[in-house]
Formats: structure tokens, sequence, C-alpha cells
């Protein structure tokens, strides 16, 4: 899901990357500067990430409920959706790391065997299916068992081409080109006023890009999350982060199909994403009720709530 295609890393290298260098980002928007306004956090209040980037509910008030009034709700079935489909990914990249390092250069093709044998698979999928109605939870499963099988295919097809390329690397160069992507990368937001225990989708250790999964609808908000992880990243780190990508996964036909989102984490991107933490943070500060949403999703968590009968 998150390698790129020569297509896509000749955009991100000939198109993106020198654009981020002739553009520049605006020397107060950068994570660095996490100490001086704007990007100074200016309530005394965490929030998650996915609590500032995300906007399916358009006024707000899903985080009101959440973080003022306390109110807990289970997930929808999308949100137990992506929650396995994100753990069956973590699971297949890191297995595979360390199945390579474990049998060497010399025992790659019992690596990739063990790889595809999915032990680990069914423990996933009932951790997070408890509790559906047994034609969907058949159904998740069916999918994940098709996303686990499309990733290691990938993944096998990799390493077999790194090694037909570089015949004399060792395992750590191999894991390296094949699987150039660190998964759930932990992250301390605390000087951008969020959470100490962020989780970055992943990051591409080959390309600075920072790549969050995506397996609903595409959203123009989408891309607050990779602008918020990009500005923690330089905060922590102190190196540019200038580019991001939403990968979009969807199952379909029996199949996983992926497009991927590669863009600019711009000034403008920057000063959205602050906007909205800022705001977020003001509303839970002062206990600001935002009213409930002229339209809502009958899919929101928070339905029965807002609109009761
Ligand atoms: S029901 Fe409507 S107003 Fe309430 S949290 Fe959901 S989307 Fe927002």
């Amino acid at each position: 899901m998150y390698f790129f295609s020569d297509e896509e890393r000749k955009y991100l290298l000939r198109g993106l990357v020198p654009r981020a260098r002739q553009a520049g980002v605006a020397e107060e928007l950068r994570g660095w500067n996490w100490h001086q306004p704007p990007v100074e956090p200016v309530y005394d209040v965490r929030l998650g990430l996915w609590e500032v980037a995300g906007k399916y509910c358009p006024t707000g008030r899903d985080l009101y409920l959440r973080r003022v009034q306390g109110v807990r709700r289970p997930p929808n079935l999308a949100m137990v959706a992506g929650g396995l489909f994100h753990a069956v990914l973590v699971a297949v990249i890191t297995r595979a790391k360390r199945l390579l390092y474990t049998e060497g250069v010399e025992g790659y093709r019992r690596a990739l065997e063990h790889l595809r044998s999915p032990e680990e698979l069914a423990r996933i999928v009932a951790e997070h299916v408890a509790g559906l109605e047994p034609a969907r939870a058949a159904d998740l499963e069916a999918q994940a068992g098709a996303l686990w099988q499309f990733e290691t295919d990938r993944i096998a097809a990799r390493v077999q081409e790194v090694l037909s390329r570089h015949p004399y690397l060792n395992e750590d160069a191999l894991v390296f080109r094949a699987i150039p992507v660190v998964v759930e990368q932990k992250l301390d937001g605390t000087f951008l006023g969020l959470s100490p225990n962020l989780s970055a989708d992943a990051f591409m250790a080959s390309e600075p890009v920072v790549i969050d999964l995506k397996f609903g609808e595409p959203e123009r908000f989408h891309r607050l999350t990779t602008a918020g992880y990009g500005m923690v990243m330089e905060a922590v780190y102190d190196y540019p982060v200038n580019v991001g990508c939403i990968v979009y996964a969807r199952y379909r036909d029996g199949r996983w199909t992926v497009r991927k989102d590669l863009h600019l984490i711009d000034d403008e991107l920057r000063q959205w994403f602050l906007e909205e933490r800022d705001e977020k943070m003001r509303m839970v500060f002062e206990e600001l009720d935002p009213a409930v949403a002229d339209e809502c999703p009958q899919t929101c968590p928070y339905f029965s709530e807002c609109r009761p009968g």
C-alpha cells in the first residue's frame, strides 16, 4: 500500500520536491518554531491529531461531546474496518522485516514462505470484529485476508527485485531497500499542544514523506493529518518535512485498489491545520457547545446523542 511506483517516485522527485524547494515554507510555520506564534499552542489542552484533523462532523460537536461532556460511543463499522486494515498492514510489514533479519539474505525464500502463512491474521481479525453480526464479521475477514495477500505479494516482489539487482547486499540493506517504510512511528506532539502519544501511519525512510492511509472516500481535510504529522516531526527532529501522501485503499469486486494523493505541506495547509487546532482547543478549553450540524450522517457514533428520537 505504501510503496511508490516508478511514476509516483518520478512525480515526487522531479515534481514535488523541486517545487517545495522553489516555493519554500514560511519560517514561522515550521514545526521547529513551536516556541513562538503561530505554531506555539495558545491553550493548555492536549488533543489527538485525529481530533484536530477529523472533520467528519461539520461543527466539531463530536469532539465537544467526547472531551467536554465525557460521552463515549462505540466506533461505527467504518472505524472498525479501518482499525482492522491498519492492524493487518502493520503486522505484515513488521513481520516481513523480522523474518528477513532472522533468516538473512540466504534464507529469503524461507522468510517469504513464512510471511505468506497468515497465522497472525486470525488473531487480528478476531480482536477487531468481536461483537459484529456474523455476516459483517465474515465480510471484513475476507477483505482482511485479501489485504494480507496483496501486501505479502508486493513485499515478495520487491525483495526479489532488490536481490536481482544487488546480489551482494546484507539483510540490513535488503530490508532498507525492499521495505523502506517505518510504520506506526511514535511521536510526542506536546510541542504543538497535541498528545504525547501520536502515531503516524507511515514514514518513507528513503524519501522524506509522511504517509496516512485511508479506507473511506477522499476528503479535502484528510491532508490536515499529513500537515500535522509533518509539523510534529519538524518540532521533534528539526528537519523539514515538505511532502505528504494520503493513500486511499479500496476493496471492490474482490480485490484491493490503491490511489495516492501526493501533495506539498505548504503554507496554506499549515495555516489551515493551526486554525483547526486553535479553534478546537478553544472549544474544549472554554467548553463551548458548537451546536448540532445541519446535516448529520446516520453513521455518526453520536447521532442518537445529538438527534434523539
Ligand atoms: S450527530 Fe451531527 S452534530 Fe452530532 S456529532 Fe454527529 S455529525 Fe456532529
